[in-house]
């Protein structure tokens, strides 16, 4: 199966090449790209971005080193096509940093590795099969599924040749969420396939544990909507984005050149990408004004497009849908939010929630703890609440700020102070609780991996109605209308965070430098950390004197 020509349906030979990453971007990205808008404000990309970029930078370099090491004899081309080609045509077993380019197909792509296959292409030429190196995990298994079996080796394993078809499979531990990394191989693939070096669709991805996975795209993969007939392969899907996303370019480029002045193929909607857009600021505005579905929680462009086809067109129109009429849980719930956003009101209850059932108790401590980036707690903090005595609430923290993280020691101390806590409350005959606000879990995981080191049994604690996940409480009784984060809850009740930029990616920038001898990040990590248990104390006395004031998402109706 290969595209001898774009899938495209206009005349695209005067758009730009467009590159690997453009079957998966957002398409009117590609189109700004090339018709700017007049006025784009560049936003700094967000410290985290910019540390996980960094972070996978380093891990690249790293990586191929080991795959130099191993191959031995690895030819430097940094991105010379000319050499790419000469290379490819000798036959060299594994080619790194190669440069491909595809005028007709409009494409150009720079594959980390090119490895060659045992079998020769149809046209007896060398077969090569792209492979990538990725900071991120590409062998966890998926929650709701795989999508498919598995060959994968060590990533050195490239040095000995790789005979993809001769591998066991392992069923399913490929994670669903590497869309992106499967488009990208498939965008190399074409390439390979333009230049008579294909094999016959194995690719790879290098993952963080250096575990090779490889894939077949032309496997039935994808899913959607507007496939009734089956999956499509990963070759499929990235034909048609690839393909729209062309088009969009080829218009895009007609409208520079003034040769047409029809409409742009797209329009702004939001997703996860605009976060880090450079665009952004142009479209949000124009999505407000659009009263745009997708400014709603989970609202992709899939949904968006269902929704367009029932007649729903606006979060108003949603919001004044029937929900009865509404096919699916999912719709009625980004109905529910719809109305949230369009009444302009911060915090709603959500259906069926008529009473508050928030646990409290006599002592009461809020717990959130900061970890490092890789993932040992270095710092939990505490806030202790003695509702009895009326006494203003104590921050109490556990941290090292020491280059040599004692992350076991920083548990223990904090275990013993909240046990001890407990203990004093109980004695007194006083209730306890102890806070958080999980969300993704993660104090639930790190009471579980740090308990067991040290022999003290924290399920119990877990799972008895002593602790409380303060997010899964909300979560049951109001919505925003959009995030249910500790930021925005919190926020929506008239709290204030002491730093303007609070934020988990800048903490572990601040923690760079606290654990570098700075003062003045060590106490500002503690301040964050201070508030973000502030919050969740602030959400739960808040919440308990405006409860019987919110609104029910279900009268609320869009103004103006
Ligand atoms: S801000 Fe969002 S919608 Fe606009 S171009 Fe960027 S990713 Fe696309």
């Amino acid at each position: 199966m290969t595209a001898d020509k774009p899938l495209s349906n206009r005349d695209v030979r005067r758009a730009p090449l467009l590159d690997a990453r453009a079957a998966t971007r957002c398409p009117l990205r590609t189109h700004l790209m090339i018709e700017p808008p007049e006025h784009v404000v560049e936003q700094p990309l967000p410290v985290d971005v910019l540390v996980r970029i960094e972070e996978g930078r380093a891990f690249e370099d790293q990586v191929m080193a080991e795959v130099a090491a191993a191959v031995g004899d690895l030819p430097t081309l940094t991105g010379d096509e000319a050499a790419t080609l000469a290379a490819m045509a000798a036959g060299v077993p594994v080619i790194p940093q190669a440069e491909l380019r595809d005028h007709e197909g409009r494409r150009t792509g720079r594959p980390d590795l090119l490895v060659a296959l045992p079998d020769p292409t149809p046209g007896g030429r060398t077969a090569y099969m792209p492979v990538e190196v990725k900071a991120h995990l590409v062998t966890a298994k998926a929650k709701g599924g795989s999508l498919g079996p598995l060959r994968a080796c060590a990533h050195t394993d490239v040095a000995d040749g790789l005979d993809p078809a001769a591998m066991a499979e392992v069923e399913g531990p490929w994670t669903r969420k590497r869309t992106d990394d499967l488009l990208q191989l498939a965008h190399y693939q074409r390439l390979l396939e333009h230049h008579g070096h294909a094999g016959p669709g194995w690719a790879g991805v290098i993952g963080s544990d250096r575990t090779l996975a490889l894939v077949d795209l032309t496997a039935p993969t994808f899913q959607s909507w507007r496939n009734t007939t089956g999956r499509w392969s990963t070759l499929e899907k990235y034909d048609r984005e690839f393909g729209f996303r062309l088009d969009v370019a080829a218009l895009a480029t007609d409208r520079v050149d003034g040769l047409t002045d029809e409409d742009p193929l797209v329009v702004p909607a939001r997703s996860s990408e605009c976060d880090r857009c450079r665009f952004e600021g142009v479209c949000t505005p124009r999505m407000e004004d659009a009263d745009e579905l997708t400014l709603l929680p989970k609202v992709t462009w899939d949904v968006r497009q269902r929704l367009h086809a029932s007649g729903l067109t606006t979060r108003t129109a949603l919001a004044l849908a029937d929900p009865t009429a509404l096919p699916t849980k999912a719709i009625r719930e980004a109905a529910d939010h719809a109305r949230v956003q369009t009444s302009g009101v911060p915090l709603a209850k959500v259906r069926g929630a008529d009473v508050l059932e928030l646990p409290r108790a006599d002592v009461e401590v809020d717990v959130d703890m900061e970890s490092t980036a890789d993932g040992r707690v270095y710092l939990w903090g505490c806030l202790v609440t003695d509702r009895r005595a009326g006494t203003p609430p104590e921050y109490v923290p556990f941290v090292d700020f020491a280059p040599e993280l004692d992350d076991t020691a920083v548990f223990v101390a904090f275990w013993d102070w909240l046990q001890r806590t407990r203990k004093a409350a109980i004695d007194a005959e006083r209730s306890f609780a102890a806070y958080c606000w999980a969300g993704g879990g993660a104090e639930d995981r790190y009471l579980r991996l740090y308990g067991p080191r040290i022999g003290v049994d924290v399920e119990s604690f877990i799972t008895s109605p002593e602790w409380v996940d303060l997010h899964r409480v909300a979560r049951a009784h109001v919505t925003t209308g959009g995030s249910l984060g500790l930021k925005v809850v919190a926020g929506r009740l008239g709290f204030q965070w002491r730093d303007d930029d609070p934020g988990g990616g800048q903490s572990m920038v601040w923690y760079g430098d606290a654990v570098a001898g700075s003062h003045e990040q060590q106490r500002r990590l503690l301040d964050y950390n201070a508030d973000d248990v502030e919050a969740t104390r602030w959400v739960r006395e808040r919440l308990a004197e405006v409860w019987a004031d919110l609104p029910r998402v279900g009268d609320l109706m869009p103004t103006g």
